[in-house]
């Protein structure tokens, strides 16, 4: 069984994010999100184990003790990590995996150099729209947006870094470059478009 693929994918709040993933979600097989644990309150309509694992801040310290996150960090006061564990167990049934993290967390993916990694930045179009998206979700008060605007001129700087960057200005179009990514990417690691290993043997004849 070859190993699933882990997608990391940044993009300033707002960007779309994961209005694109939950979409990709849906379009592609043998494809899992990551569930983070963090620190921050849920928003109206999140709910525990689904957008992510709601923990107070104890509980969080006493499992970066325990070194069960692949990678942690602190994003806009709150603190979010990574389970190692889910993911290895994706992987390792042959799952690709999407984890919706900030930039300090993809640098320290980047370090680990992680076999399978691919690293996805997604931008808005433009600054007034990112602006305008942040505000239109409705869900976070005005300074929680005056800081995640602040925050997104410095995560922008990132983006060179990243192998694959995504402009989300019409979001089908959008969840189509992401698709063709994940494709692409599985037939570079001899697997087919579906996710599936091919039968070597039987295509050589
Ligand atoms: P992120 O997860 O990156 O913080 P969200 O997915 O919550 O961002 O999207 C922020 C807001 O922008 C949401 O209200 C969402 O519906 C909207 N949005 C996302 N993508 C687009 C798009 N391509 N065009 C217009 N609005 C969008
Ligand atoms: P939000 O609070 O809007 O859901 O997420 C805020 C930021 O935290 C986003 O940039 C998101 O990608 C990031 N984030 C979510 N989960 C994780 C995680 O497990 N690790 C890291 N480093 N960042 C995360």
């Amino acid at each position: 069984m070859s190993r699933g693929n882990l997608f990391v994918i940044s993009a300033p709040s707002g960007a779309g994010k994961s209005t694109i993933l939950k979409k990709l979600l849906v379009a592609v097989d043998n494809l899992a999100f990551s569930v983070s644990h963090t620190t921050r309150a849920p928003r109206p309509g999140e709910s525990d184990g689904r957008e992510y694992h709601f923990v107070d801040r104890a509980t969080f310290e006493g499992m970066r003790t325990d070194q069960a996150f692949l990678e942690w960090a602190e994003v806009h006061g709150n603190l979010y990590g990574t389970s190692r564990a889910a993911i290895e167990e994706q992987q390792a049934k042959g799952i690709d995996v999407f984890l919706d993290i900030d930039v300090q967390g993809a640098h320290q993916l980047r370090e680990q150099r992680i076999q399978g990694a691919i690293f996805l930045f997604i931008a808005p179009p433009s600054w007034g729209e990112l602006e305008r998206r942040l505000r239109g979700r409705g869900t976070d008060p005005e300074e929680t947006v005056q800081l995640r605007l602040n925050n997104a001129r410095q995560e922008m700087q990132d983006a060179g870094r990243y192998d694959y960057l995504v402009i989300n200005d019409q979001l089908d179009e959008a969840v189509d470059v992401l698709r063709a990514v994940v494709i692409a990417e599985r037939c570079k690691g001899r697997r087919s478009p579906n996710g599936q290993p091919i039968d070597w043997e039987k295509v050589k004849g």
